[in-house]
């Protein structure tokens, strides 16, 4: 049978490993993590990927390598696309490591994003601010996620404490977005080209975590047309194989794209519930090189994170109607810590 290799062992990895499981593959996961999640179905090399020989012996231990998690070395992937496809392939992952980057990408495709300016010094942020007005958002260009490595100007004056807060880290900018929503599209793109994307969902962020998704996100048809169209544009100009996570603001002028996520995508985690074929078999449909399966939704659902201590509520959901528990098994609760979700099923469609 076949192998499939992922690199890093968090929850996403931990759900992709089930999918493959249930289409027959064995996982082999690579996490130099101390306390890794993706221990089901799985097995797990922990060692860092300076160890040039492990992760050659994982390379060679599988068929094909993806990964859960963006800020592998560009080394440790060289070492690995010697041996073995990666999918998706390097430049999707290169493109989405760096805000400045994805930003310049997504502008040359001739989407939108929020107005944004390249810092690297003090001065150039209070030039940046000088162009781009407050508010703003300060965010490393790399490693930020759950709005970590962020920070918002309401005045001018707080340039030099923002600039310090960035540790020196390479940071861009952004002019303050005055959305009405945000939304996301998990979008698939198969080896042979073809392309799929899940309905939109209504995401609700609080403290810069994802609280809840909600499909079907509450926008006009042609909005949510859009917002696929956009997502497929992505895709191919990527030659992108694999599940892909599109963040996108509603604006009265239309769509800005937020970020994009070359990983299946904690808002896309209501199909496990909503649709035939879920985000996590189909990044490994996808991967694999079978044909992307049906993602149509049979379900509103409404997937709310278990964050921190939100853990106590556990018992309470497990006994209650309608919903679907998904625990990752992490051992410690920490403040800001993704620990599961629930998907609530709001409505059957037809
Ligand atoms: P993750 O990767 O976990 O989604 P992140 O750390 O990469 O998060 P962003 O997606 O950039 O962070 O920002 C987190 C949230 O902060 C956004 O979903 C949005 O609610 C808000 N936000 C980010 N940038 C802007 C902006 N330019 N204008 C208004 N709101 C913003
Ligand atoms: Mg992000
Ligand atoms: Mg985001």
């Amino acid at each position: 049978g076949s192998t499939i290799g992922i690199l890093g062992g968090g929850q996403l990895g931990r759900m992709l490993s089930v999918a493959a499981a249930r289409l027959g593959y064995r996982c082999h996961i690579f996490e130099p993590g101390a306390a890794p999640a993706a221990d089901v179905a799985a097995q797990l090399t922990q060692a860092p990927y300076e160890d040039s020989a492990a992760l050659e012996a994982f390379a060679k231990s599988v068929d094909v390598v993806t990964f859960e998690f963006e800020n592998v070395p560009a080394e440790a992937l060289d070492r690995i696309e010697a041996l073995r496809p990666l999918r998706p392939n390097r430049r999707a992952l290169a493109v989405s490591q760096d805000r400045l980057t994805e930003k310049e990408f997504l502008s040359g495709l001739g989407l939108r994003t929020a107005p944004y300016a390249n810092v690297e010094s003090a001065a150039d942020l209070a030039a940046a601010v000088q162009s781009l007005g407050c508010p703003a958002i300060l965010k490393t260009r790399r490693l930020g996620y759950d709005g970590k490595g962020q920070v918002r100007l309401t005045d001018p004056a707080q340039v030099p404490d923002a600039w310090a807060a960035m540790k020196d880290a390479p940071a861009v900018l952004e002019g303050f977005v005055g959305f009405s929503m945000e939304i996301s599209v998990i979008a698939a793109r198969g080896l042979s080209g073809e392309v799929a994307c899940y309905d939109p969902g209504q995401n609700v962020h609080e403290a810069g975590i994802l609280r809840t998704t909600t499909v079907p996100a509450p926008i006009p048809a042609a909005l949510r047309a859009d917002a696929v169209l956009l997502a497929g544009r992505i895709l191919n100009a990527l030659d992108y194989v694999g599940v892909l996570g599109v963040e996108l603001f509603v604006t009265q002028g239309g769509l800005l794209v937020n970020e994009i996520a070359p990983r299946v995508h904690n808002s896309g985690h209501w199909t496990q519930n909503g649709c035939t074929v879920d985000q996590f078999e189909q990044h490994i449909r996808a991967i694999a090189g079978w044909p992307l399966g049906d993602g149509s939704r049979h379900a509103d659902v409404t997937m709310e994170n278990l964050i921190g201590t939100d853990m106590t509520r556990v018992p309470d959901l497990a006994a209650t109607p309608g919903i679907a528990l998904h625990l990752y098994g992490k051992a410690d609760v920490r403040e800001g810590r993704k620990m599961g979700h629930v998907n609530r099923i709001t409505s059957a469609t037809a």
